[in-house]
């Protein structure tokens, strides 16, 4: 990942950034296409805020990478 992280970077790694708000503890997710469909692809990762539309307090951000591809094999055997 390059030092500046934007939208955009995050889009074209298939990233996705997770939204947690503490005092509800409620998970939620960035629609990151439709920042950067509204201009804001450009932004940086780091400096982006985002609030909880419940209750207004500043989410904790999470980038997650984009989750494998998961086979149909079975991955556990009993024991
Ligand atoms: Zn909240």
């Amino acid at each position: 990942m390059p030092s500046v992280v934007t939208f955009i970077d995050l889009k074209q790694q298939n990233h996705t950034l997770g939204l947690f708000c503490v005092e509800c503890n409620r998970w939620g997710e960035a629609d990151i296409s439709s920042l950067i469909s509204s201009g804001r692809g450009e932004y940086s990762l780091t400096d982006a805020k985002f609030r909880c539309r419940d209750c207004g307090e500043l989410a904790e951000k999470q980038l997650r990478p984009p989750v494998p591809v998961i086979g149909g094999a079975v991955a556990y055997i009993r024991s």
